[in-house]
């Protein structure tokens, strides 16, 4: 849809947050913060006229119920071969090739135990994201890492020698919280890719 007489090519995106549960309140407010349209998807009647979605990080098993419960999965895959996706937390193991199938890798739970389940550290990001303006501040919650990835999957950061953040085609994921801790980049690189892709 377009708006006669906008005449800027940087036109708002029109992208979607999976607000199924998580924390999808704090990417709709960074996603409008740069300047996106953003709209909640709880059915998949939502994706239609999207140009990409963000699946936040939460509580992936509560997040799993509610594709199922929704009828969400296939959409969602059939979403991702065209559009941009962008998972954070909870939202890689969602797309990992046990849950949702987007990413051909396998997120491993709770990776880093339960004596550092929350940290942050400083990631340099070849994104062209963490290259200009200095590194990536990460905050890992209960965070996944990717145990096993396919040769599709380029890994983007790792932590404690295991991958953290990952690009697969247009899919991006990343195991902490851009969106926790003011970290605008990831999300201005996700709506360039939503622009790439022809996203409305
Ligand atoms: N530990 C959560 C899960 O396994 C993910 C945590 C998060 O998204 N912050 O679903």
């Amino acid at each position: 849809m377009s708006v006669a007489g906008e005449a800027t090519p940087e036109r708002a995106p029109r992208v979607g947050v999976l607000a199924l549960q998580g924390g999808f309140e704090a990417h709709r407010r960074m996603l409008e913060r740069l300047g996106a349209d953003v709209r909640d998807v709880r059915v998949p009647e939502h994706l239609a006229g999207l140009g990409g979605l963000v699946v936040p990080g939460g509580e992936s098993t509560t997040m799993m119920l509610g594709i199922e419960r929704e009828g969400l999965a296939g959409p969602l895959r059939a979403f991702a071969a065209e559009r941009p996706v962008f998972g954070t937390c909870a939202g890689l193991i969602v797309l990992d090739r046990e849950h949702v199938g987007i990413m051909d890798v396998r997120a491993e739970r709770n990776a880093f135990g339960r004596q550092t389940h929350s940290f942050e550290e400083d990631l340099d990001l070849d994104l062209g994201v963490g290259r200009d303006g200095g590194p990536v501040r990460a905050v890992f919650i209960r965070a996944p890492w990717i145990a096993e990835h396919g040769p599709g999957v380029e890994i983007l950061a790792s932590v404690a020698g295991h991958g953290v953040a990952a690009r697969e085609g247009h899919a991006l994921v990343v195991s902490f919280h851009p969106e926790l801790s003011g970290e605008t980049r990831l999300h201005e690189r996700f709506l360039r890719d939503v622009r790439a892709a022809g996203g409305d």
